[in-house]
């Protein structure tokens, strides 16, 4: 039905292309291109069936128009890292192609990742008829889809949303990251930020925190941070009163992530050293394990959702909507560990959606702009099903 391109052929490419692989209906033709050709060709030898493979540096536009007019694909899929979205955005914009990714624009020489970059393309995309899925993987993409969902079907108004991610596995190492390390320390050493009536409230990086019962994981301890989905809920989802994004972290992780804040590993900017430019935190990048090397024998579980509050036929309603991914499920399956898992599958769907018209449009777009129960149906589909509760309050 359609040839994708995938870029990025890290711990969330390969699980793209192992899901669009597995769909040979929808994904006719999977062409998967990367920086490094290596990790294409090994990503390649595991599919079921035969992709094509390529090599592209996506922070040059020139190159990846090159590749799409050589590929000439229906959708490009982003999934390289936040420094490259607008330059493949522009690639896409002057060749006519449709773009998706699953994380938003961040510039490289500063940790502030907004949607405003991408958001200001909406007319160039438009003009040229094509469309901009915007953050399309688990948070962002399918947070933003389950409370388009519960707005749809389950409240009529929405007051409150609290998203929670808990990361409940161990991957045996004492610290690594689950996603790209430079992307996930600028994440969470960044200020926290939550939304209260209309403003946005900073707090201290990690200084608020309280415990959470997960579903089949148990009581631990989730710290406030700043999430890009809550900015484009508080425009696309009316009357959010309070949104607030919490993710788990170990005691382990933190106190290694203070000791390298303390010592400057987690600086972006560059320091000379033996007479050469280096960035500290992209050197630690280089010392830590990458995460699709997690995956083998990583065990636990991830617990991810919404706990959601409004207002259901004129009474008050507590729901949580949510999923659980067990990492060693997704080994069994397709070599990955869960949070590369739970970011490429609904990468993959946002494609399907694309690809099958279920989801069009020109312009720019976020993913709770859409009708969410196709997606949701494929969710349960594809390995990622979701449950329901009202817990009291
Ligand atoms: P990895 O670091 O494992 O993979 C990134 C891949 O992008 C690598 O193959 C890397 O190549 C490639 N890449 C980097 N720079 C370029 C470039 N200039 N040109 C072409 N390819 C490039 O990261 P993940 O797979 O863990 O994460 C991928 C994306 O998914 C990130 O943007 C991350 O923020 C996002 N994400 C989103 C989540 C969500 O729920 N929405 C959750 C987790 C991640 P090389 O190996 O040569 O460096």
């Amino acid at each position: 039905m359609g040839k994708v391109l995938i870029i990025g052929a890290g711990g969330v490419g390969a699980v793209v292309a192992h899901k669009c692989a597995r769909s040979p209906e929808i994904f006719s033709h999977i062409v998967l291109a990367s920086r490094t050709l290596a990790k294409c060709e090994a990503i390649q030898k595991q599919l079921p069936r035969p992709v094509d493979v390529a090599r592209v540096d996506a922070d040059h536009t020139p190159e990846v128009v090159e590749l799409i007019r050589s590929v000439k694909p229906d959708l490009v899929i982003n999934v390289a890292l936040p420094y490259q979205d607008l330059s493949i955005m522009d690639a896409c914009l002057e060749t006519r192609v449709n773009y998706m990714d699953t994380a938003n624009y961040e510039p490289p020489d500063e940790a502030r990742f907004c949607y405003k970059w991408q958001w200001d393309y909406h007319d160039r995309f438009k003009e040229k008829g094509i469309m901009a899925l915007l953050g399309c993987g688990f948070d962002p993409g399918v947070t933003n889809v389950f409370c388009a969902f519960a707005l749809k079907h389950r409240f009529d108004e929405i007051h409150t949303v609290d998203i929670m991610d808990c990361n409940a596995g161990d991957h045996g190492h004492p610290f690594a990251t689950n996603f790209n390390p430079e992307i996930n320390i600028r994440e969470v050493t960044a200020r926290g930020k939550y939304y209260d009536s209309g403003r946005w409230i900073e707090t201290d990086p990690l200084s608020v925190h309280q415990s959470f019962d997960f579903p089949q994981i148990g009581v631990r301890e989730m710290y406030l941070m700043y999430h890009e989905e809550m900015e484009s809920l508080a425009r696309h989802i009316s009357g959010i009163h309070k949104m607030r994004f919490w993710m788990t972290f170990s005691q382990e992780y933190l106190t290694h992530l203070r000791v390298l804040q303390n010592v400057g590993m987690t600086r972006i900017d560059p320091v000379l050293y033996q007479g050469v430019q280096i960035v500290p935190l992209q050197f630690l990048k280089v010392l830590l394990p990458e995460p699709s090397s997690l995956a083998a024998g990583y065990t636990g579980k991830t617990c991810i959702g919404c706990m959601i509050e409004g207002i259901k036929d004129g009474k008050p309603l507590r729901y949580y909507i949510y999923n659980v991914c067990d990492h060693a499920e997704c080994y069994r399956e397709i070599q990955a560990q869960a949070i590369s898992y739970t970011t490429g599958v609904p990468a993959m769907i946002g494609a399907m959606m694309i690809l099958t018209g279920k989801w069009q449009g020109a312009g720019v777009f976020n993913v709770e702009e859409f009708d969410p129960d196709p997606f949701m149906e494929q969710l349960n589909r594809c390995g990622l099903p979701w449950i329901e509760t009202y817990p009291e309050g």
